[in-house]
């Protein structure tokens, strides 16, 4: 299968790149061109897991006493080294994910600002005071860092996930045990180099590759792993959530069945481009991506019209060539599944009144591409409606009401992320409130998320337990002890 020289990659451990005890790898290749293999990794084992835990272990007590001043001057170096290395860095990412280089680009680009923003925000993160009845006696909180988390990612957004688990991770004085997507491993080993780069001592940030069969376990049930921080799919974090102790800290931000809501004043043409950017842009690889349309009957036939129309302009390639906006899908797996979805939607007695072919001819002929679907007569109760497919397929379902669209809307496992296109400040207001789901939008693509506010789901697409992102961030890496000084 290879056929140029294709560079290996190791674990770091302890501040040591090495190889796996298994002395096994595994490939990581492009999905827009299979034969292009991206690079080899470890094919890690849990003897690799327990060093990296021990070395995290070991390196915890004087990174929790390393001044915040000390720490936060890490991440931004690393962050200055991203932003360096960020054209190549993209091109990596769009070769082993698939995403547009642009995409891809402004991805690093996010990172580094998310290592910069905690570097700020984890300086001055700290406890209250509380204001007693007694004169000789100071009450406050304080707040301390866990010890060794483990961050377990998943490959659609690689690195800017990853760092903002890693950045306020270590920015609160918590050590990191790091295992990426097998899909997504180089990436990884970039932000991983970044931070050696910029100086972090060793064993306070470790790093193993391999199959969650292999290393999974272990990453999650340690006695000395005190917390775990999880973004990917439902089914592996209720698994994940299930094996923790009870004392081990979880935070898992899972999958999402994200609606847009059109209302019959809404701006025809703003919802259309709201669906093709939310569903489509990381052809429909995106947590919070738009994967049903609940659009009101009497402007249906014109949303269809205009949602046909913009789809149909959407080009379909690698992330390397101008103007594509749909890529491959970034694995065998989600090709399989989207076909699957595509199929249970027209088994259902949904129209597939757009696209839904695989393409595998010319460009196409060794890359996971399938064009863009789209589904109209969609019932409620139909998988295409209830399921998460994670890909380029939107299912639009008719409405009579806005209570009947928000019962609909509502009437699924998930809550990530939901939006509704209205010019009534009254409708737009009464969904914020209506919506079951973590981030809500008004005339605005479901997808998107600030580094410097709250993000999270609700119902099964989060624990119900921390936010990511934002200063709120930092809650889930420290615990608060309460302190009560007599003088
Ligand atoms: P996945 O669940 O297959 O894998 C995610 C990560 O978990 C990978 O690193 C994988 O190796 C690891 N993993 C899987 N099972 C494990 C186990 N039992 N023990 C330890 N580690 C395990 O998800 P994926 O295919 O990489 O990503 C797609 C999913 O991620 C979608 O469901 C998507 O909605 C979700 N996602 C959620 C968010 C969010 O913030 N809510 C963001 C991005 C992606």
């Amino acid at each position: 299968m290879i056929t140029t020289k294709v560079e290996t990659f190791n674990n770091y451990i302890n501040g040591e790149w090495q190889e796996s005890a298994s002395q096994k790898k595994f490939y990581s290749v492009n999905p827009a061109n299979t034969g292009d293999v991206v690079g080899v990794f470890q094919a890690s084992n849990e003897t690799d897991v327990k060093q990296a835990i021990e070395a995290a272990s070991k390196a915890f007590p004087d990174w929790a006493k390393t001044a915040p001043s000390k720490r936060a001057a890490i991440l931004n170096k690393a962050a200055a080294l991203l932003e360096e290395k960020a054209a190549t860095y993209a091109e990596e990412l769009t070769r082993e994910e698939g995403k547009h280089v642009n995409d891809a680009k402004n991805e690093v680009l996010r990172s580094a600002q998310t290592l910069r923003y905690y570097a700020v925000e984890g300086q001055s993160f700290t406890g209250e005071t509380f204001p007693n009845d007694d004169p000789n006696m100071r009450v406050s909180t304080e707040r301390e860092p866990l010890g060794v988390v483990s961050v377990i990612t998943p490959w659609n957004f690689p690195i800017s996930i990853a760092a903002r688990k890693i950045a306020p991770a270590l920015i609160t004085g918590n050590t990191v045990v790091f295992k990426p997507s097998s899909d997504t491993p180089l990436i990884a080993v970039r932000l991983v180099e970044a931070l050696h780069d910029a100086g972090i001592p060793k064993g306070v940030l470790n790093f193993v590759t391999g199959k969650a069969s292999d290393v999974g376990d272990l990453l999650v049930t340690h006695p000395a792993v005190k917390a775990v921080t999880f973004t990917g799919s439902t089914a592996a974090g209720e698994g994940i959530h299930s094996k923790c102790s009870f004392i081990t800290r979880t935070q898992m931000e899972l999958g999402g069945k994200n609606p847009l809501l059109v209302m019959e004043d809404a701006d025809i043409d703003l919802a259309a481009t709201l669906t093709v950017n939310g569903g489509f842009s990381l052809t429909g690889q995106a947590c919070t991506g738009t994967s049903r349309v609940i659009v009101m009957k009497e402007v249906k036939e014109a949303f269809m019209e205009k949602l046909i129309e913009k789809t149909s302009a959407l080009r379909i390639g690698s992330g390397f060539e101008e103007g594509v906006k749909i890529g491959p899908l970034a694995n065998e797996k989600q090709l399989k599944n989207v076909l699957k979805y595509i199929e249970f939607g027209k088994e259902d007695g949904a129209d597939l009144v757009y696209g839904g072919e695989r393409l595998t001819s010319g460009e196409y002929e060794k890359g996971y591409f399938v064009q863009p679907a789209i589904f109209t007569n969609v019932k409620p109760n139909h998988r295409i409606a209830k399921e998460e497919i994670f890909g380029p397929v939107i299912a639009v379902i008719e409405a009579d009401t806005y209570e009947e669209a928000i019962a609909i809307a509502n009437d699924v496992d998930y809550g990530l992320s939901a939006s509704i296109v209205t010019n009534n400040l009254k409708t737009a207001s009464q969904f914020t409130k209506d919506i079951q789901a973590g981030t809500v939008k008004v005339n605005r693509t479901t997808t998107g998320n600030l580094i410097n506010a709250p993000f999270g789901g609700l119902k099964q697409s989060s624990t119900a337990t921390f936010r990511e992102s934002g200063r709120v961030g930092l809650e889930f890496f420290t615990q608060v002890k309460t302190v009560y000084i007599g003088y």
